[in-house]
């Protein structure tokens, strides 16, 4: 542990989101003096906007659909009065807030100096904090001086200045009618109908909340199919889950205007077979992405400048190393393949901090990092799609399993599939891709089968739990060992 009250800090970090308070905390922990800048709250967007918000808002929805399921499949005689919203984002944001503590206690304890205020760079060493500061350090003379500090960071610099959401020309959200996901969270209340425009992560999410709440959902996806950096099978499961539960999918659609109403949105999308729509909805979620954030960071000061799409490239992927030594970036500054995830964040940050203390470090295997969308049905994958592993050239073996074929899908009764490409002839697994109830969790195996290089009959070797979700998984793999039990 090391504190550090001067402004010499060997690693200055920008930005305090997964990315950056996660590089603090593992410098910190190996003997760096570490200064943190934060302009909001550590935690960044997936404290405060993202991840976990929405996952809590995900759990409620979990909720209000298994009354439905217990009454509609169990005989439970149970109806759903009403959602209180305001309690839901009493629980929700008392759980944000706990975690904030968490951060900040960790931030202190491991001798981070944290100091609230908007970080630029003056130079490839040098940085100047702007703003109504408050400094963790102790005995920092002015606790709360609105005021100019000037640091030094005596080892490097580490970018970690996150993403906003993105939206399209001509379409300007007013946080009321025309929302991003951030407003989602601070509404004053839930909409009675949705159009969402987006068919990612995020767009997925908000309209499976939505729905589960009672609204009339839309979800309009430009590319052929949502979800479309997964494989097209998993697209094909979510979009059958999320239409039997009433979500109107339309996918290779195209939103051609939009008119602010008094209550709400009225806009015209073109489907996929060229009809033009009109969808009359109280709120329009626009999901189309997140840009990187850069503006008034300073980067040409330092020798920086980003690429095309605004992204800070590193020069060296292995250490996350700018063009200009010292400087490293994590978190959702980096383009792909890093992945705009958090837990790739953290990967990232241990990455850069470990470099900045000298230690030998490995690059980020993001081909092993899991994504999941916690919709209802949930997805989750590691590694290629089938269309990506041909299309590398490589030979494969593919199997595919509905979770409905082992009892404990029955149980869950909401479909999903368990598809496991790998190489031919029993040769290396290159990705597992999963749709249904609990994915999310079953990941974990799959993303250590595919880290690890394993072949299917290196897991056909252990035993999955009988009744479990996650015999499905076994069972392919089982198969695709040429031992399968319960498949033909
Ligand atoms: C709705 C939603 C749901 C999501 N769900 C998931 C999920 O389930 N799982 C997952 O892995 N990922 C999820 N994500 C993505 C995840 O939130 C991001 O990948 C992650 O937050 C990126 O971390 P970061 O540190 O790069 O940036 P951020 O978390 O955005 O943090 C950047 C920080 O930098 C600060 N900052 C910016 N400029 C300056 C400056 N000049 N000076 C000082 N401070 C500055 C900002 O205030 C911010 O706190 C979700 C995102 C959203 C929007």
């Amino acid at each position: 542990m090391s504190t550090q009250a001067t402004n010499t800090p060997d690693v200055l970090v920008i930005g305090g989101g997964t990315g950056g308070y996660a590089t603090a905390l593992r410098a910190a922990s190996l003997g760096l003096g570490v200064v943190l800048v934060e302009r909001d709250k550590v935690g960044g967007t997936c404290l405060h906007r993202g991840c976990i918000p929405s996952k809590a808002m995900l759990h409620a929805a979990e909720l209000v659909d298994g009354i439905a399921e217990a009454r509609e499949r169990w005989g439970v005689k149970a109806t759903l009065d009403s959602v209180d919203w305001a309690a839901l984002v009493a629980t929700r944001d008392d759980i944000v807030a706990r975690n904030h503590k968490g951060v900040e206690a960790h931030l202190a304890h491991a001798g981070v100096r944290v100091v609230r205020g908007r970080a630029r760079l003056t130079g490839p060493r040098t940085v100047r904090v702007e703003g109504a500061l408050t400094d963790s350090a102790p005995g920092a003379p002015d606790r709360s001086a609105p005021g100019v500090h000037d640091f030094t960071a005596r080892r490097g610099i580490v970018l970690a200045t996150g993403s906003h959401p993105r939206t399209l020309p001509g379409l300007v959200p007013d946080g009321r009618r025309v929302v991003t996901s951030d407003d989602a969270l601070f509404a004053p209340g839930l909409p009675a109908s949705v159009l969402v425009l987006g068919g990612g992560a995020i767009g997925v999410e908000y309209a499976s909340f939505h729905r589960s709440m009672g609204a009339e959902v839309t979800l309009v996806e430009a590319a052929e199919r949502i979800v479309p950096l997964e494989d097209a099978d998993v697209s094909r499961h979510l979009t059958r889950g999320l239409k039997k539960r009433g979500i109107d999918v339309q996918a290779g659609a195209r939103l051609l205007d939009a008119d602010v109403l008094e209550n709400g949105v009225r806009a015209r999308v073109r489907t996929a077979r060229g009809e033009t729509r009109t969808v009359e909805a109280e709120r329009l979620l626009v999901a189309v992405g997140r840009a990187p954030v850069t503006e008034g960071l300073g980067l040409a000061a330092a020798g920086l400048t980003t690429d095309g799409r605004g992204f800070v490239v590193p020069a060296d992927w292995k250490r996350l190393e700018t063009a200009v030594p010292g400087i490293h970036v994590v978190g959702d500054l980096l383009p792909p393949p890093s992945l705009g995830l958090a837990h790739a964040s953290f990967a990232e940050a241990l990455l850069v901090a470990e470099t900045l203390a000298g230690l030998p470090s490995a690059p980020v295997d993001y081909a092993a990092v899991p994504r999941v969308t916690y919709s209802a049905p949930q997805t989750a994958s590691v590694g290629l799609s089938e269309a990506e592993a041909r299309a590398r050239g490589r030979a494969v073996d593919v199997d595919t399993m509905p979770l409905t074929a082992v009892a404990k899908g029955m149980v869950h009764g909401q479909g999903g599939m368990v598809k496991v490409v790998a190489e031919a002839g029993g040769g290396q697994v290159l990705g597992v891709h999963l749709v249904g109830p609990h994915v999310s969790e079953m990941i974990a195996e799959s993303q250590l089968i595919v880290g690890w290089d394993a072949e299917p009959s290196d897991v056909a070797r252990h035993v999955h739990a009988h009744p479990t979700l996650s015999e499905a998984v076994g069972e392919v793999f089982l198969t695709l060992a040429g031992r399968g039990l319960h498949q033909q």
